[in-house]
This record gives structure tokens, sequence and C-alpha cells, in this order.
């Protein structure tokens, strides 16, 4: 299919786009919470929904083992299995293949690995990845791709680099043209300028309706990986949605939005949630910490989640202390819903021209200490956007 992605407006390399999928439209820059196994953990759909998230991610490593893919297609497609209406992106499942099967062999034409579930024998090739994520009925799918670590030599980056891109080759060969959904091409190439030139040259070639940036949050340190960003994203063709795969804080996708990146997706929101450790306009907040068990106010009085609505820091505190389940739920539900209000302030700030203010404020929030909260390696406070 011709995806079609309108350009509303720019700022320097940053985008503000229209991206349009037969499950809605989705407006970029666009964060997508991750929902690996067909739900955000700690969040139904109808509440993704009500935070304002626009697009799911899914993830076809984990769905292929569990509960296979022809059991989500014989329940009509993943987004009725999920109950979640709006598009919906699987990731392929290169990176899984490489990070958690075991005995895996590596082939020109595939990869084979033994399930981390029950040892079960798997073969992923790039034909079969592109066919199970059509089944699926996904909006955005993803070619396979091997992800590698880092550190890495040049010259193995350069030997995953060539087989990364011969998948990539078969994946368009495989995938249906006039059918829906659209394929993303993945830049990997390490953190070798070269290589990732090398790669995008290669994908550019193959004409993919959309690009991906993956390879980075591997282990690099941040300058690198935003280096990546910087010189991979510009070399893209300007009318192609851009995706960095797995990232990151706020500062990280306020710099890849600055550099014209318009999707991302990350499980920090709500990971982090899970571990009592809240973002607020006003800094992050370690809700584990004595100080807020007798906290009356709201986690963010800015914030209109469920949580910050109705609930206290002090009954957060509570929960999350004593184990209660509903803790880590009401903390995600907040986390999801401040990534999802932080993009649109970016979006606001692309159409204003207001995004090196923006980031301006944020960096120097970010070096005061954002008091009252504990600071920690996430980017403390964030300002009021421009208005
Ligand atoms: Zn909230």
């Amino acid at each position: 299919m011709n995806l079609r992605f309108d350009i509303l407006a720019t700022s320097g390399p940053a985008r503000r786009g229209r991206l349009f999928t037969a499950h809605g439209t989705v407006e970029t820059p666009a964060f997508m919470p991750v929902g690996t196994r067909g739900a955000v953990k700690g969040m139904t759909a109808q509440e993704l929904e009500a935070a304002g998230a626009s697009v799911m991610l899914a993830n076809l490593y984990h769905l292929t083992l569990r509960p296979g893919i022809d059991v989500i297609e014989r329940l009509g497609g993943i987004h009725r299995f999920t109950g979640w209406r709006g598009p919906i992106l699987t990731d392929s499942g290169g990176y899984q293949v490489f990070s958690l099967a075991r005995l895996r062999r590596l082939d020109p034409d595939g990869v084979t690995f033994r399930s981390h579930l029950d040892g079960s024998l798997v073969r992923f090739t790039p034909e079969s990845v592109v066919e199970a994520q059509r089944r699926l009925g996904v909006d955005f799918a993803m070619t396979l791709d091997e992800c590698p670590p880092w550190p890495i030599s040049e010259a193995d980056a350069e030997t995953s680099l060539e087989l990364t891109t011969r998948w990539a080759e078969l994946a368009r060969r495989a995938w249906i043209e006039d059918g829906p959904g659209a394929l993303f091409g993945i830049v990997q190439g390490s953190g070798y300028r070269d290589l990732r030139r090398r790669a995008v040259a290669s994908l550019r070639a193959l004409d993919f309706p959309a690009y991906a940036i993956g390879g980075v949050s591997v282990g690099e340190g941040t300058e690198m990986r935003r280096a990546v960003v910087e010189w991979t994203a510009p070399e893209l063709p300007a009318d192609k949605p851009r995706y960095l795969m797995g990232l990151g804080t706020p500062l990280d996708l306020l710099h890849a939005v600055s550099h014209g990146v318009d999707l991302f997706d990350c499980v920090l929101p709500a990971r982090n949630a899970r571990h009592g450790v809240l973002f607020t306009r006003r800094g992050v907040l370690r809700i584990k910490n004595a100080r807020f068990r007798d906290d009356p106010r709201p986690v963010d009085e800015r914030c209109s989640c469920p949580l910050c609505t109705r609930q206290s820091r002090a009954l957060l505190h509570h929960l999350i202390r004593a184990g209660e389940l509903t803790g880590p739920v009401l903390a995600t539900i907040h986390n999801v819903r401040y990534y999802l209000d932080f993009m649109a302030d970016l979006r606001e700030c692309v159409e204003l021209g207001t995004l090196t203010d923006f980031a301006q404020e944020l960096t120097d929030c970010y070096a005061d200490g954002g008091s009252p909260a504990t600071p920690l390696a996430a980017p403390p406070r964030r300002p009021r956007a421009a208005r």
C-alpha cells in the first residue's frame, strides 16, 4: 500500500505530520505505547484510548510463541483479538530473537532458534515474518533484521549489515504491494557513520513506504545514540515517515524530533511506573520515598489522568509500598499519559516554531536538578510549552 503521510508544518528539520491508515490517522511526531504481548502492561485498550494514544505496538516474536499467529488469525486478526481499534505496529522480533531466544543459528535466508518459553524450534525468514504480520492484519509491519549489540567491531557490524540488507530485499519482494498496511525498512549499521549511510542507500533503492532507525539503545552511550540519529534521519527520504525504535527519555525524544524523526516507542514510561518512578511536569517523583507518605497533592497538578484528577501522592505511595496491584496500574496510566501529552506539546512546538526554546528550557531544568522531585537519569522538569 502507498502509505499517505502529509507534512503539515516544519521547523528546521523537525516535522509535524499526519499519517493515514485503515484504522485511523496518527498525528506525528507520535509516541506508540508498547503492548509487547498484545496489551500495554497494566493498561486496557480502553484506558490506552482514553489516555490519547493513537497507535499501539506489539511484538511478533512474542505473539508467534504465544498464543501463536494461527490463533490470532482465527480470532479475526490482531485488532479484534486485542480490542485495540487504532493502528497497530508490530516489531518483526529480530531484536528479541537476538536478545531472548536460545541457540540461534543464522544463515543467509533466516534464523532458527529455540523459544525462550518451551525450547521449541522456531524459524524466522524475511518472507515468513512479512507473511505473519500480514496475517495478523497490522497497519505497520517491520522487516526482519539483525540488531547487533554494542560494542562491536566495524568489520562485524559490516557483516551483520550485509545480512540485514539481504533480508530487507527479500522482505520487500515478499510484501504484497496492493494489500493493507505498510512495510518499514530498518536502518542498521551500529555506531559507524559510513555503515549507516550505506544502509540508508540500500533501503532507499528498495523504496520502502516508511523507514525505521534500529540498533540504537543497545548499550552505546547517549552521545553515540544521538549521533546515529543525527547522521541517519536527514539521509532518509523527506516525504516518508521516520521511526526511531526503542527510545527513550523525554530528552531523547525531543532531540530526535528536532532532527526530523516522526515515530517513537519505548517501554520506559510503563517500566518506570512499575518501579514507582513517575514522570511529572515538575520533575521525576520516586513515589516510594518516605516524604510522600503524607503528601495530599496529586502526582502532577497539570495532568488530567485518572490518578492525578482523584488521588494523592500519599495514596500511590501507600499502594506501591504495600504491593497492591492498583499502584503500578495507576502509575502506568499516568506515565503513558505524560508521554502522550509531551508529544502533543512537541507537535505544537513544531507548529509554532518554538522547539529550540522548549529544548533549551528542558535542558536548563535538567541541569538544575528539578526540585522538589528527586532527579534521576531521565529529565526532571518539563516546562510549559509555549502557547
Ligand atoms: Zn497523571
